[in-house]
């Protein structure tokens, strides 16, 4: 059976230490259409972008990645990745008894292939997928997607745009009415960024989301103070984090 790579819940000890465990784990949703609904998570690791603000950086700017990061840290490969038997992260999500899965990266339509074979093995489970929107889901896993939660990159982000927007991608993704767009907001002016990708794509103001940048309260707390009223104005939703409002910016939540 196909292996899956997935981060680690905590870097592995080095010199042989506690065996890292993967981030698996039940929460509730932080972000989106979904926010507040009971959910197990599973992480998948590597990611083909490089956010300056990228909360998980652990799961791709590895030791000798050179690409900037606002963090600076370059993470140890072997203690911030695990690959797994699909059948071994099967059981680890069935242990957390919960009826709807968000798979999460990275980027996760990176690993298709096995990511497939997993959402087949749980094929009573509702599936959403967290992704940069680059990527495209082959028929064998697009069809056990029920969610698309799209995130593409801004400017801000500090990916080029010919890597971070691809305008096929996301006109396909636009006509696809499994899919929901989020956008990392932290200045008003990415708005604008934002209203010229719908324009120019099509996409229902009713299916994107204005979120906050911010890894505390207090920045998304103020960041909200202004995207309130560019959502009002143009017919966009708001996103919060609840997760970092609940458990910070931490692994595992
Ligand atoms: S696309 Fe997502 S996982 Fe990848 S670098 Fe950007 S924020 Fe991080």
């Amino acid at each position: 059976m196909a292996t899956l790579t997935l981060a680690t819940q905590a870097p592995a000890e080095p010199g042989g230490g506690a065996p890292a465990e993967p981030e698996i784990f039940a929460s509730v949703q932080g972000e989106g259409p979904s926010a507040g609904a009971p959910m197990a998570f599973v992480r998948l690791s590597r990611c083909n972008l490089a956010c300056v603000w990228c909360d998980t950086p652990y799961t791709w700017r590895f030791e000798g990645d050179k690409r900037p990061h606002r963090g600076g840290v370059a993470f140890d490969r072997h203690a911030n990745q695990i690959a797994l038997p699909v059948a071994e992260v099967a059981a680890h999500i069935r242990a957390l008894g919960q009826r709807r899965l968000v798979v999460t990266g990275g980027e996760p339509i990176l690993q298709a292939g096995p990511l497939a074979e997993l959402l087949e093995v749980l094929d009573d489970m509702t599936v959403e997928i967290e992704t940069n929107g680059t990527t495209r889901a082959p028929p064998r896993l697009d069809i056990r997607i029920d969610q698309y939660n799209v995130s593409p990159k801004l400017a801000h982000s500090g990916n080029p745009g010919n890597l971070a927007l691809l305008p096929e991608r996301l006109a396909a993704y636009a006509a696809d009415p499994r899919a929901w767009f989020k956008f990392v907001i932290a200045e008003p002016a990415d708005v604008e960024e934002v209203l010229a990708l719908q324009r120019a794509h099509a996409i229902p103001a009713t299916r994107i989301f204005l979120m906050p940048e911010g890894t505390d309260s207090a920045a998304l707390r103020a960041r909200e103070g202004w995207l309130v009223p560019l959502c009002l104005a143009h017919g966009f939703r708001l996103s919060d984090r609840l997760h970092i409002h609940l458990f910070g910016d931490t692994r595992g939540t």
